[in-house]
């Protein structure tokens, strides 16, 4: 008897939407020098689909950039987000 192969591709697409609010704003990065939006941590993991922890430990081994505003938010760079891989981990 011969086994007969079918495969099957499925393609995704997401659409992630970031509504501004007050803890997200677009702002200079002083590490990109230039122009980002700037989101929570929270918010960070929900888009990734990682844990908030293992954002905290991509800031804290400097690989995605981050302010901390007059109140002590921490904010992440967007586009620094976007040019790393974080899914890892
Ligand atoms: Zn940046």
């Amino acid at each position: 008897m011969r086994l007969k192969r079918t495969e099957i591709t499925v393609e995704t697409r997401n659409l992630i939407i970031l509504r501004k609010s007050s803890k997200t704003f677009k702002t200079l990065c002083p590490h990109c020098v230039s122009e980002s939006m700037m989101i929570t941590p929270e918010t960070a993991a929900i888009v990734y689909g990682i844990s908030t922890r293992t954002v905290y430990s991509r800031l804290e081994e400097d690989l995605i950039h981050f302010i901390e505003t007059e109140r002590g938010t921490v904010l992440v760079c967007l586009h620094s987000l976007l040019s790393l891989d974080i899914s890892n981990n």
